[in-house]
């Protein structure tokens, strides 16, 4: 394919400045094999350095460079331009398109826009704080009865097999800006705080069971859920939150049954 040109019509707000959100339209050629990330980069260095946007590793595993990308949630330094010609394309922050500016009915322009369900800092960037307070909330760490080992706590690979799953989150907020829970209820764990509580319910060296499913069973815990499978779905790290959810809630029901009995 070579290089091919491209427009990218990226989301610009800075609340500080701007009374509404609004697209700018940068035109691009770009190579085969390179990222939204590195187009961005190019962008910001070459066309406008007002242009923000985060990103840390470049390799799929601090999770900065989340963002919608034609309308889904995706990793920006694993998503490859030219790729995304084959994918459909939507626009959900809904800013009304300006005269003048490229028809999103072009496959060779690339919307990219903030995460959903998060206040937007400035441009691409968005306020991560609730997404990481909910994460505390969950209390994601060990809690065992055990005195502390002279070595580590060791865990048999088998036992460990069912919290594995969820220890790849990058904390990225795909699942957070996907789930149709979050949009309506903004008190709710969400699915990303939710899948590491379970990380560490599963965990068989964690003593914290009854204390953990008291965390969550809130009317913003797990049974808010309403298990639409987006999170799954969207993960780029392969976590499945919503099976999480489910196990946490068939605990905490069991839990429950117990105690009436
Ligand atoms: Fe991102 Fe997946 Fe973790 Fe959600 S569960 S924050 S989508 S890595």
């Amino acid at each position: 394919m070579g290089t091919q040109p491209f427009t990218f019509r990226i989301y610009r707000f800075d609340p500080a400045q701007d009374d509404e959100p609004f697209y700018r339209s940068y035109p691009l050629d770009v190579p085969e094999g390179m990222t939204v990330l590195e187009a961005l980069l190019h962008i910001q260095a070459e066309q406008d350095g007002s242009l923000a946007f985060r990103y840390a590793c470049r390799g799929a595993v601090c999770g900065s460079c989340a963002m919608m990308i034609n309308g889904r949630e995706a990793l920006a330094c694993r998503t490859q331009v030219h790729g995304l010609m084959q994918e459909p394309r939507t626009v959900y922050r809904g800013v009304e398109r300006q005269e003048g500016e490229a028809d999103t009915g072009d496959v060779s322009t690339i919307t990219v826009e903030p995460l959903r369900n998060l206040e937007v800092i400035k441009d691409l960037v968005v306020d991560m704080e609730p997404f990481f307070e909910k994460l505390a909330a969950v209390e994601p760490w060990l809690q065992p009865q055990e005195p502390e080992p002279e070595n580590e706590r060791l865990v048999e690979p088998q036992a460990w097999s069912e919290a594995e799953p969820y220890t790849n989150c990058i904390l990225c907020a795909c699942c957070h800006s996907v789930c149709p829970v979050e949009e309506e209820d903004p008190a709710y764990l969400g699915p990303a705080a939710l899948a590491q509580h379970y990380r560490f319910l599963a965990d068989v060296r964690d003593d914290a069971e009854e204390q953990r499913l008291t965390l969550v069973g809130g009317e913003h815990g797990v049974e808010a859920c309403d298990f639409v499978w987006n999170c799954v779905e969207i993960c780029p790290k392969g976590v499945p939150p919503s099976k999480g959810i489910a196990k946490t809630r068939a605990r905490l029901t069991r839990r429950r049954r117990a105690e009436r009995e």
